[in-house]
């Protein structure tokens, strides 16, 4: 669905990631972990080429949903985000455009995916924010997010990702901002939608969601991958010193 392969994407004169190569097949979740700045983000918004207008993003090969996605312009990019790939953004509101409200949103990325019919567009958005444990969905719909509790607008980009029912959705750090019992019903949401066929590029600094749901683990450091395998293999028994401190900082 998505594969990288020697991935460097520069901001000037600093090197945020380096040489980092990743495929994510369908059906698949794969998580990458690592410290603040290690690169985790960027690295995924290069694959949906949301890196920004200051980076240059070099790579021997990016493909993205079967195509060469170095040749892609921003037109292909918003084809490919609005309909393949789904994506949630670590920071929810750049991601959730202020001036529209959240209901909004979602719905115009199911007319962009046209499956579902017009008529039945507003009904699907509170069917989708109730899934993700929006309460009250219908009231919720029609407000903008900075009128929405962090947890809530996280929530929204979260059903805003699933709504173009996504081959691949990436996550980056989906959870972090909520209390842990939305926790555990996004990450069984999530869970379910890989149930369904859905791959998952999971980016995490909670290894115990990344235990539960990835079923391979790159981990980061610096900008570079320092090590990858197997998830029960890379927690239980990991090879290179930086994911042994990782561990061991776990409480
Ligand atoms: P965190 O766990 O805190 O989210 P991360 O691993 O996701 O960290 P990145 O966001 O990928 O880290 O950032 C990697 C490096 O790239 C950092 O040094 C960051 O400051 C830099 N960086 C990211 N985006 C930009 C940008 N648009 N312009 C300049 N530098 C950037
Ligand atoms: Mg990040």
């Amino acid at each position: 669905l998505v594969e990288v392969e020697d991935l460097t994407v520069s901001f000037g004169t600093l090197e945020a990631v380096r040489g980092v190569s990743l495929a994510v097949n369908p059906g698949e979740c794969v998580a990458i972990v690592g410290e603040s700045g290690s690169g985790k983000s960027v690295t995924a918004r290069s694959l949906i080429g949301l890196t920004g207008e200051n980076a240059t993003v070099r790579a021997s090969r990016l493909r993205v949903d079967g195509q060469d996605a170095l040749r892609f312009g921003e037109r292909q990019w918003r084809q490919v985000r609005g309909t393949r790939v789904g994506y949630v953004l670590q920071d929810a509101l750049v991601s959730l455009d202020p001036l529209r409200p959240v209901g909004k949103e979602i719905a115009e990325t199911l007319k962009l995916h046209g499956t579902v019919p017009r008529a039945e567009i507003e009904e699907r958005v509170v069917e989708l924010l109730r899934e993700v444990g929006v309460p009250e969905p219908e009231l919720r719909a029609g407000q903008y997010p900075h009128e929405l509790s962090g947890g809530l607008r996280q929530r929204a980009l979260i059903a805003s990702a699933i709504a173009c029912d996504p081959e691949l959705l990436i996550a980056d750090e989906p959870t972090t901002a909520l209390d842990v019992t939305v926790q555990a019903q996004i990450l069984r949401l999530l869970d379910e939608r890989r149930g369904a066929g859905t791959a998952l590029l999971l980016i995490s600094h909670d290894l115990a969601v990344v235990a539960q749901l990835a079923d391979r683990v790159l981990v980061m450091k610096d900008g570079v991958v320092v090590e990858e395998g197997p998830t029960g293999r890379v927690l239980t028994d990991p090879a290179h010193p930086y994911t042994r401190a990782l561990l061991a900082a776990i409480p």
